[in-house]
Protein backbone atom coordinates (compact mmCIF):
# COMPACT_ATOMS: atom_id res chain seq x y z
CA UNK A 1 0.00 0.00 0.00
CA UNK A 2 2.79 2.76 -1.15
CA UNK A 3 0.34 5.25 -1.55
CA UNK A 4 -1.70 4.79 1.67
CA UNK A 5 -0.04 7.01 4.20
CA UNK A 6 -3.20 8.06 6.76
CA UNK A 7 -6.07 5.71 7.64
CA UNK A 8 -9.24 6.54 9.81
CA UNK A 9 -10.40 3.34 11.58
CA UNK A 10 -14.05 3.57 12.58
CA UNK A 11 -15.42 1.65 15.63
CA UNK A 12 -12.48 0.29 18.27
CA UNK A 13 -14.04 -3.39 18.39
CA UNK A 14 -11.70 -6.40 18.20
CA UNK A 15 -11.98 -5.64 14.13
CA UNK A 16 -10.92 -1.98 14.41
CA UNK A 17 -7.88 -2.81 17.00
CA UNK A 18 -6.61 -5.24 15.45
CA UNK A 19 -6.06 -3.44 11.87
CA UNK A 20 -5.09 -0.09 13.86
CA UNK A 21 -2.40 -2.01 15.11
CA UNK A 22 -1.41 -3.94 11.84
CA UNK A 23 -0.88 -0.54 10.46
CA UNK A 24 0.52 1.17 12.73
CA UNK A 25 2.98 -1.57 13.11
CA UNK A 26 3.51 -1.01 9.74
CA UNK A 27 4.53 2.78 9.46
CA UNK A 28 1.31 3.63 8.84
CA UNK A 29 -0.14 6.65 10.60
CA UNK A 30 -3.56 5.39 11.96
CA UNK A 31 -6.59 6.72 14.56
CA UNK A 32 -9.36 5.42 16.06
CA UNK A 33 -12.86 6.93 16.51
CA UNK A 34 -15.03 4.85 18.88
CA UNK A 35 -18.91 5.88 19.14
CA UNK A 36 -18.97 5.13 22.71
CA UNK A 37 -17.70 8.00 25.15
CA UNK A 38 -15.66 5.19 27.39
CA UNK A 39 -15.18 1.20 26.50
CA UNK A 40 -17.92 -0.49 28.51
CA UNK A 41 -16.97 -4.27 27.39
CA UNK A 42 -18.64 -6.51 29.50
CA UNK A 43 -16.84 -9.09 31.16
CA UNK A 44 -17.94 -12.20 29.33
CA UNK A 45 -15.52 -14.82 27.25
CA UNK A 46 -14.77 -15.51 23.94
CA UNK A 47 -13.29 -18.25 22.16
CA UNK A 48 -10.51 -17.97 20.09
CA UNK A 49 -9.24 -20.79 17.47
CA UNK A 50 -5.95 -21.63 16.09
CA UNK A 51 -6.32 -19.38 13.30
CA UNK A 52 -7.65 -16.71 15.16
CA UNK A 53 -4.42 -17.02 17.52
CA UNK A 54 -1.83 -17.31 14.24
CA UNK A 55 -3.64 -14.02 13.27
CA UNK A 56 -3.02 -12.48 16.34
CA UNK A 57 0.61 -13.56 16.72
CA UNK A 58 1.24 -11.21 13.38
CA UNK A 59 0.29 -8.83 14.99
CA UNK A 60 2.60 -9.37 18.10
CA UNK A 61 -0.51 -10.26 20.66
CA UNK A 62 -1.04 -13.77 20.69
CA UNK A 63 1.31 -15.09 23.66
CA UNK A 64 0.08 -12.55 25.89
CA UNK A 65 -3.54 -13.48 25.38
CA UNK A 66 -3.15 -16.84 25.74
CA UNK A 67 -1.04 -15.87 29.31
CA UNK A 68 -4.26 -13.96 30.23
CA UNK A 69 -7.04 -16.56 28.84
CA UNK A 70 -7.24 -20.23 29.06
CA UNK A 71 -5.68 -22.18 26.23
CA UNK A 72 -7.43 -25.75 25.45
CA UNK A 73 -7.68 -28.55 22.94
CA UNK A 74 -10.52 -29.70 21.15
CA UNK A 75 -14.15 -29.13 22.23
CA UNK A 76 -16.00 -32.22 23.96
CA UNK A 77 -19.19 -32.72 22.73
CA UNK A 78 -22.22 -34.71 24.16
CA UNK A 79 -25.79 -35.79 23.89
CA UNK A 80 -27.68 -33.61 26.48
CA UNK A 81 -28.13 -36.61 29.02
CA UNK A 82 -24.12 -36.67 28.75
CA UNK A 83 -23.18 -39.71 25.92
CA UNK A 84 -20.41 -38.40 24.08
CA UNK A 85 -20.26 -37.69 20.59
CA UNK A 86 -16.94 -36.60 19.53
CA UNK A 87 -14.53 -34.07 19.30
CA UNK A 88 -14.54 -30.49 17.56
CA UNK A 89 -12.63 -27.93 16.50
CA UNK A 90 -9.19 -28.32 14.50
CA UNK A 91 -6.22 -29.91 16.53
CA UNK A 92 -3.88 -27.62 17.60
CA UNK A 93 -1.83 -25.69 14.77
CA UNK A 94 2.13 -26.06 15.00
CA UNK A 95 2.38 -22.94 18.62
CA UNK A 96 -1.07 -22.62 18.32
CA UNK A 97 -3.87 -24.77 20.74
CA UNK A 98 -6.88 -25.28 19.37
CA UNK A 99 -8.41 -22.61 21.07
CA UNK A 100 -8.12 -19.93 23.83
CA UNK A 101 -10.86 -18.89 26.16
CA UNK A 102 -10.44 -15.40 27.02
CA UNK A 103 -12.57 -12.49 28.82
CA UNK A 104 -13.86 -10.29 26.37
CA UNK A 105 -12.70 -7.43 28.55
CA UNK A 106 -9.13 -8.97 28.99
CA UNK A 107 -8.79 -9.37 25.04
CA UNK A 108 -9.90 -5.70 24.96
CA UNK A 109 -7.40 -4.48 27.37
CA UNK A 110 -4.46 -6.84 25.71
CA UNK A 111 -5.17 -4.73 22.41
CA UNK A 112 -5.62 -1.34 24.14
CA UNK A 113 -2.12 -1.58 25.69
CA UNK A 114 -0.43 -2.94 22.52
CA UNK A 115 -2.66 0.29 21.01
CA UNK A 116 -0.96 2.67 23.27
CA UNK A 117 2.29 1.79 22.89
CA UNK A 118 2.01 2.11 19.19
CA UNK A 119 0.94 5.59 20.07
CA UNK A 120 -2.59 5.13 18.90
CA UNK A 121 -4.74 8.19 18.83
CA UNK A 122 -8.44 7.01 20.11
CA UNK A 123 -10.87 9.48 19.97
CA UNK A 124 -14.06 8.71 21.76
CA UNK A 125 -17.89 9.62 21.84
CA UNK A 126 -17.40 10.68 18.07
CA UNK A 127 -18.78 9.24 15.12
CA UNK A 128 -18.85 9.95 11.21
CA UNK A 129 -21.65 12.40 10.09
CA UNK A 130 -20.16 12.31 6.11
CA UNK A 131 -17.68 10.92 3.98
CA UNK A 132 -16.96 12.24 0.43
CA UNK A 133 -14.88 10.18 -1.70
CA UNK A 134 -12.00 12.69 -3.79
CA UNK A 135 -9.56 11.51 -6.21
CA UNK A 136 -7.78 9.54 -4.35
CA UNK A 137 -8.92 10.17 -0.57
CA UNK A 138 -11.76 10.43 1.41
CA UNK A 139 -12.87 13.52 3.35
CA UNK A 140 -14.73 13.07 6.64
CA UNK A 141 -16.96 15.45 8.75
CA UNK A 142 -17.48 13.97 12.67
CA UNK A 143 -20.16 14.82 15.05
CA UNK A 144 -17.96 17.10 16.99
CA UNK A 145 -17.91 19.94 14.12
CA UNK A 146 -14.54 18.55 13.08
CA UNK A 147 -13.38 17.44 9.66
CA UNK A 148 -10.27 15.32 8.24
CA UNK A 149 -8.67 13.66 5.15
CA UNK A 150 -7.75 10.03 4.77
CA UNK A 151 -6.02 8.09 2.32
CA UNK A 152 -8.04 5.34 3.68
CA UNK A 153 -10.88 4.85 6.14
CA UNK A 154 -12.24 1.59 7.44
CA UNK A 155 -14.92 0.71 8.78
CA UNK A 156 -15.06 -1.64 11.55
CA UNK A 157 -18.17 -0.15 13.25
CA UNK A 158 -20.55 -3.74 14.08
CA UNK A 159 -23.22 -5.41 12.34
CA UNK A 160 -25.32 -2.21 12.10
CA UNK A 161 -22.53 -0.14 10.64
CA UNK A 162 -23.37 3.21 9.93
CA UNK A 163 -20.28 3.76 7.77
CA UNK A 164 -21.99 0.76 5.50
CA UNK A 165 -24.94 2.74 5.75
CA UNK A 166 -23.42 5.75 4.41
CA UNK A 167 -21.60 3.89 1.41
CA UNK A 168 -24.19 1.45 0.31
CA UNK A 169 -27.63 2.90 1.62
CA UNK A 170 -29.47 1.47 4.37
CA UNK A 171 -29.21 -2.18 5.14
CA UNK A 172 -30.96 -4.00 7.99
CA UNK A 173 -29.69 -7.01 9.38
CA UNK A 174 -32.09 -9.22 9.68
CA UNK A 175 -32.52 -11.33 12.99
CA UNK A 176 -32.07 -15.01 12.56
CA UNK A 177 -34.21 -16.36 15.73
CA UNK A 178 -31.23 -17.46 18.12
CA UNK A 179 -30.32 -16.20 20.94
CA UNK A 180 -27.12 -16.68 22.99
CA UNK A 181 -27.54 -16.50 26.99
CA UNK A 182 -23.96 -15.94 28.94
CA UNK A 183 -23.24 -17.10 32.78
CA UNK A 184 -19.62 -16.20 33.83
CA UNK A 185 -18.62 -17.85 37.28
CA UNK A 186 -15.44 -19.42 39.15
CA UNK A 187 -13.64 -21.78 37.02
CA UNK A 188 -14.09 -26.10 38.04
CA UNK A 189 -10.57 -27.56 38.67
CA UNK A 190 -11.03 -29.90 36.56
CA UNK A 191 -13.13 -27.42 33.58
CA UNK A 192 -9.82 -27.62 31.66
CA UNK A 193 -11.13 -27.80 27.57
CA UNK A 194 -14.48 -26.75 25.84
CA UNK A 195 -17.12 -28.76 26.32
CA UNK A 196 -20.67 -29.12 24.58
CA UNK A 197 -24.35 -30.38 24.86
CA UNK A 198 -27.04 -31.07 22.54
CA UNK A 199 -30.67 -30.89 23.38
CA UNK A 200 -33.59 -30.77 21.61
CA UNK A 201 -34.75 -27.27 22.71
CA UNK A 202 -31.33 -25.63 22.95
CA UNK A 203 -27.35 -26.14 22.98
CA UNK A 204 -25.00 -25.40 25.99
CA UNK A 205 -21.39 -25.20 26.07
CA UNK A 206 -18.57 -24.66 29.24
CA UNK A 207 -15.81 -22.67 27.83
CA UNK A 208 -12.56 -22.20 30.36
CA UNK A 209 -11.48 -18.18 30.96
CA UNK A 210 -8.65 -17.96 32.65
CA UNK A 211 -7.41 -19.76 35.98
CA UNK A 212 -9.95 -18.55 37.65
CA UNK A 213 -12.87 -18.22 35.67
CA UNK A 214 -15.55 -20.14 32.64
CA UNK A 215 -18.44 -19.55 31.40
CA UNK A 216 -21.25 -20.94 30.08
CA UNK A 217 -23.28 -20.39 27.40
CA UNK A 218 -26.57 -21.37 25.95
CA UNK A 219 -27.83 -21.21 22.55
CA UNK A 220 -31.77 -21.04 22.12
CA UNK A 221 -34.47 -20.29 19.66
CA UNK A 222 -36.51 -17.45 20.95
CA UNK A 223 -38.37 -16.44 17.76
CA UNK A 224 -38.97 -13.13 16.52
CA UNK A 225 -36.54 -10.74 18.91
CA UNK A 226 -38.76 -10.58 21.53
CA UNK A 227 -37.52 -8.58 24.53
CA UNK A 228 -37.49 -10.19 27.84
CA UNK A 229 -38.51 -9.23 30.74
CA UNK A 230 -35.43 -9.29 33.05
CA UNK A 231 -37.60 -11.42 35.92
CA UNK A 232 -37.81 -14.13 33.78
CA UNK A 233 -34.32 -14.62 33.05
CA UNK A 234 -33.48 -16.80 35.74
CA UNK A 235 -37.21 -19.30 35.26
CA UNK A 236 -36.48 -19.57 31.88
CA UNK A 237 -32.81 -20.39 32.30
CA UNK A 238 -33.86 -22.99 34.47
CA UNK A 239 -36.02 -24.40 32.18
CA UNK A 240 -33.94 -25.12 29.31
CA UNK A 241 -30.69 -26.38 32.04
CA UNK A 242 -33.71 -28.55 32.82
CA UNK A 243 -32.83 -30.90 29.84
CA UNK A 244 -29.41 -31.43 30.96
CA UNK A 245 -29.39 -33.76 33.41
CA UNK A 246 -25.74 -33.70 33.69
CA UNK A 247 -23.75 -32.41 36.89
CA UNK A 248 -22.19 -29.85 35.25
CA UNK A 249 -25.37 -28.23 33.99
CA UNK A 250 -25.42 -27.69 37.47
CA UNK A 251 -21.60 -26.68 38.70
CA UNK A 252 -19.28 -26.20 36.25
CA UNK A 253 -17.94 -29.45 36.82
CA UNK A 254 -17.08 -31.80 33.85
CA UNK A 255 -17.28 -35.13 35.76
CA UNK A 256 -20.90 -37.18 34.90
C1 LIG B 1 -23.14 -13.94 21.44
C2 LIG B 1 -21.89 -13.86 20.59
C3 LIG B 1 -20.87 -14.76 20.78
C4 LIG B 1 -19.71 -14.69 20.00
N1 LIG B 1 -18.69 -15.58 20.26
C5 LIG B 1 -17.57 -15.50 19.53
C6 LIG B 1 -16.49 -16.40 19.81
O1 LIG B 1 -16.55 -17.21 20.72
N2 LIG B 1 -15.37 -16.30 19.04
C7 LIG B 1 -15.26 -15.37 18.03
O2 LIG B 1 -14.20 -15.32 17.38
N3 LIG B 1 -16.27 -14.51 17.76
C8 LIG B 1 -17.41 -14.56 18.50
N4 LIG B 1 -18.44 -13.70 18.23
C9 LIG B 1 -18.28 -12.75 17.12
C10 LIG B 1 -17.43 -11.56 17.55
O3 LIG B 1 -17.93 -10.99 18.75
C11 LIG B 1 -17.44 -10.52 16.44
O4 LIG B 1 -17.00 -11.13 15.23
C12 LIG B 1 -16.54 -9.36 16.75
O5 LIG B 1 -16.94 -8.72 17.95
C13 LIG B 1 -16.60 -8.37 15.60
O6 LIG B 1 -15.71 -7.33 15.91
P1 LIG B 1 -15.88 -5.92 15.27
O7 LIG B 1 -14.76 -5.08 15.80
O8 LIG B 1 -16.04 -6.05 13.79
O9 LIG B 1 -17.29 -5.37 15.76
P2 LIG B 1 -17.78 -5.03 17.23
O10 LIG B 1 -17.18 -5.95 18.23
O11 LIG B 1 -19.27 -4.93 17.14
O12 LIG B 1 -17.19 -3.57 17.52
C14 LIG B 1 -17.69 -2.44 16.85
C15 LIG B 1 -17.17 -1.20 17.57
O13 LIG B 1 -17.56 -0.08 16.81
C16 LIG B 1 -18.21 0.87 17.67
N5 LIG B 1 -19.16 1.59 16.84
C17 LIG B 1 -20.40 1.21 16.45
N6 LIG B 1 -20.97 2.13 15.67
C18 LIG B 1 -20.06 3.14 15.54
C19 LIG B 1 -20.07 4.36 14.85
N7 LIG B 1 -21.13 4.74 14.10
N8 LIG B 1 -18.98 5.16 14.96
C20 LIG B 1 -17.89 4.78 15.70
N9 LIG B 1 -17.85 3.63 16.38
C21 LIG B 1 -18.91 2.80 16.30
C22 LIG B 1 -18.85 0.03 18.75
O14 LIG B 1 -19.13 0.77 19.92
C23 LIG B 1 -17.76 -1.04 18.97
O15 LIG B 1 -16.76 -0.59 19.87
C24 LIG B 1 -19.60 -13.73 18.98
C25 LIG B 1 -20.64 -12.81 18.77
C26 LIG B 1 -21.77 -12.88 19.58
C27 LIG B 1 -22.88 -11.87 19.35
Amino acid sequence: MPGIKKVLVVGGGIGGQSVAIALAQAGIKTEIIEIKEAFNVYGVGIIQQANALRALDQIGIADETMRRGFPYGQVKMFTAGGHSIGLAGAPSMGKYPSHNGISRRILHEVMFEEAQKLGIPYRMGITVVSIKNNEDSVTVNFTDGSQGTYDLLIASDGVKSKIRDLVFGKIHPRYVGLSVWRYPFKRHEDLDTGYIYYGRKSKIGFVPMSSESMYMFLVSAEGPNPRLDKADYVPMLKDYLAEFPVKIAQDGSPSI
